[in-house]
Formats: structure tokens, sequence, C-alpha cells
């Protein structure tokens, strides 16, 4: 990696784990889901709310977790908040294939804000903290289970 890409990683890793947006229970979510990454001891709680036309009107977390779990909690509840559900999927598919390096062919850049996680690659063991909350995120959306964990 760069090394101007990794300390611009750390950089938001640190700032959005001391300081983690959204980071509230919500009262009136109608999905709540609970994701849990045994392999480090991660855990969320992820509220959404999404309005009858589809689109996720909020989203927030609670939860303890390292500091990459939290931070890429708090950066997808900034950036979902107000996609469509589809969006929302189609922006979980990219993050996935590129952080667990199964599409090298695709760019880091289409992910926007969220490219600096992609800095995750470097450390494979820290894969699915970085993906946990996407993860319930997806079965909130699915509305599936009202649990999920990455093992
Ligand atoms: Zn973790």
């Amino acid at each position: 990696m760069l090394d101007s890409i990794r300390d611009l990683y750390q950089e938001v890793v640190f700032d959005h784990n001391r300081n983690p947006r959204n980071f509230r229970v919500m009262a009136d979510a109608n999905r709540t889901v609970e994701g849990y990454n045994p392999l480090c001891g991660d855990r969320i709680t992820l509220y959404v709310k999404i309005g009858e036309t589809g689109i996720i009107e909020d989203v927030s977390f609670q939860g303890a977790g390292c500091a990459i779990s939290t931070a890429s909690a708090s950066l997808m509840t900034e950036i979902v908040r107000g996609q469509t559900e589809q969006e929302a999927e189609h922006l979980f598919n990219l993050f996935h294939r590129i952080t667990t390096g199964q599409d090298d062919s695709l760019d880091p850049a289409t992910l926007g804000k969220l490219a600096v996680l992609a800095g995750v690659r470097a450390y494979p063991a820290r894969v699915k903290c970085a993906t946990l909350p996407w993860h319930s995120l997806q079965s909130a959306l699915k509305n599936q289970a009202d649990t999920v964990s990455t093992e």
C-alpha cells in the first residue's frame, strides 16, 4: 500500500473510532439486527428505518468493537442514509469484493468515501471487522435474521 493511502486509512479509522457518527439507539427503527464477529469479538446493533418508498431514511448503531468495525459502521451509516435498498446493496457488493480481494480489477475509487477502507485488504484478519456492519445491514434490508455472525 502506498504510504499516503495507509496514512489516510489510519487517520479515518482513528477519527471515526474516536468519534463515531450515528452512534445511538433509534427508537423508531423498523429493523434491528445484532451482528457478531467471533474472530475479533466485535458486536454491533444496527438500527434501520426504511421508508415506504424503500429509501433508508435513518440508520444508526450501538455496540462494542475494535477500531475498524466501529469506523466501518460509522462510515456506513453516513453513506447509506438517503440511499435506496438497491443502492446500498450494490455498494455492499462492491465493498465486499474489494475488501476481500476477490476482484482486483475493481478500482477502490468506485467506492467513493468508502475507498479508504479498502486499505483493510492489507490486513486479512481484519476484513470481517470491516464487513460486519455491512452484513448486518444486508440482513436488515432483506429482512432476514435478527442476528448475524461472520462465522
Ligand atoms: Zn474487529
